[in-house]
């Protein structure tokens, strides 16, 4: 089953995108909690996750989404064994200023939308203290905030469209205007 799931997935995102040895980094987040793992899968592409998650469905084994690990409550720590699904390739952004939006891979850097929108005029408020190091996917996964919260909101007042995908196929909810 271990060798059939590699050589699927192996198929899906490409060889070198299906990590087995120096799994260590996979198997933590931001606590002290510990994971086992069979391999991370870091795939490239919307259509790649949707993918993984098909053979992952049919083969019944357990996925945990991660962006930079730096859940403080376990989240992205693989306890199921499984694989750990890995967004952190899936970082471009694109700063949309007709509609006044971001989009952006799950695994793009927060300060970094901070940042690429600040150069366009524009302001990205939900401010994490984890900014630098947390990725969007994981920001809108725990709906986070820091200190501007208080004025502007949080994750969840800025996400305007979410492509999933959560377990056969692409879902698109909402749509790309700013509300
Ligand atoms: C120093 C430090 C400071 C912090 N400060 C704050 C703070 O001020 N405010 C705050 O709210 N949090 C804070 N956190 C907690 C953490 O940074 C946030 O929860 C952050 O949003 C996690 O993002 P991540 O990319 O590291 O996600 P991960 O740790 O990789 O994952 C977190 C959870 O989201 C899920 N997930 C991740 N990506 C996806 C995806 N693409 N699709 C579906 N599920 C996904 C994971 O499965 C997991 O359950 C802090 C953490 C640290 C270490």
């Amino acid at each position: 089953m271990r060798e059939q799931a590699l050589g699927e997935l192996a198929a899906v995102v490409g060889d070198r995108h299906v990590i087995v040895d120096a799994l260590e980094p996979f198997a933590h987040d931001a606590t002290f909690m510990d994971g086992e793992l069979i391999a991370a899968v870091l795939p490239g592409t919307t259509s790649e996750v949707s993918d993984v998650m098909r053979v992952c469905h049919r083969l019944e084994i357990p996925v945990v989404a991660r962006g930079a690990g730096t859940s403080l409550v376990g989240g992205s720590v693989p306890l199921g064994g499984g694989i750990v699904l890995s967004l952190e390739r899936m970082d471009g952004i694109e700063i949309d200023t007709g509609s006044v939006c971001a989009i952006a891979g799950a695994g793009a850097i927060t300060s970094r939308i901070q940042e690429q929108a600040g150069v366009q005029g524009l302001m990205y408020p939900p401010d994490p203290a984890s900014a630098q190091m947390s990725s969007i996917g994981g920001n809108v996964a725990c709906n986070s905030g820091g200190p501007s919260c208080l004025k502007y909101g949080v994750t969840a007042d800025y996400g305007a469209q979410v492509e999933d995908a959560p377990k056969s196929a692409t879902e698109t909810t909402g749509s790309g205007l700013a509300k």
